[in-house]
C-alpha cells in the first residue's frame, strides 16, 4: 500500500520507536510493575488504548498536513471558477482506532455544489 512512499527501513524504525512508547506507557501505568492481580487482558487494555492514541495522533497529523497543501482557493471541477477552500473536521473510524480527519472542502456559489479536493482527486 505504501509502495515506495515510505521505506521498509523507516517503517522498522517507527516500530522500534513505538515499542519504546509502549514500554513508557507500561512504566507510567505501573511504575513499580504490575501487581500479580493484573491480568494479561488488563495489560492488553492499557496497550490497546495507547495504540489507538498513536493511530489517532498519526492519522490526524498526516491528514492535517495534506489539507494544508491544497491552498486557499481551487477551481470548481464543473465551471472552473476559483472557490475558497475551507477545512472540515470529520470524525471517522480508521484501522486501529478513531480519528478526526481534517478535510479541505470548497463550495462553488455558481454551481451551488460542494467539492472535496483530496489526494485521490476532486470529489463532488
Ligand atoms: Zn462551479
Amino acid at each position: 500500500m505504501l509502495s515506495g512512499k515510505v521505506s521498509e527501513r523507516k517503517l522498522k524504525e517507527i516500530e522500534e520507536i513505538a515499542a519504546g512508547w509502549g514500554k513508557l506507557a507500561a512504566k507510567n501505568v505501573f511504575p513499580t510493575g504490575p501487581g500479580l492481580d493484573v491480568t494479561l487482558v488488563e495489560m492488553e487494555e492499557v496497550a490497546n488504548r495507547a495504540a489507538r492514541a498513536i493511530v489517532r495522533g498519526a492519522v490526524e497529523t498526516m491528514t492535517c498536513e495534506q489539507a494544508k497543501q491544497f491552498g486557499e482557493e481551487l477551481p470548481c471541477p464543473i465551471c472552473e471558477r476559483m472557490c475558497a477552500v475551507k477545512r472540515k473536521f470529520r470524525p471517522m473510524t480508521v484501522r486501529g482506532g478513531e480519528a478526526t480527519l481534517d478535510e479541505p472542502v470548497a463550495h462553488c456559489p455558481a454551481c451551488r455544489r460542494d467539492f472535496f479536493p483530496s489526494a485521490s482527486g476532486v470529489e463532488t
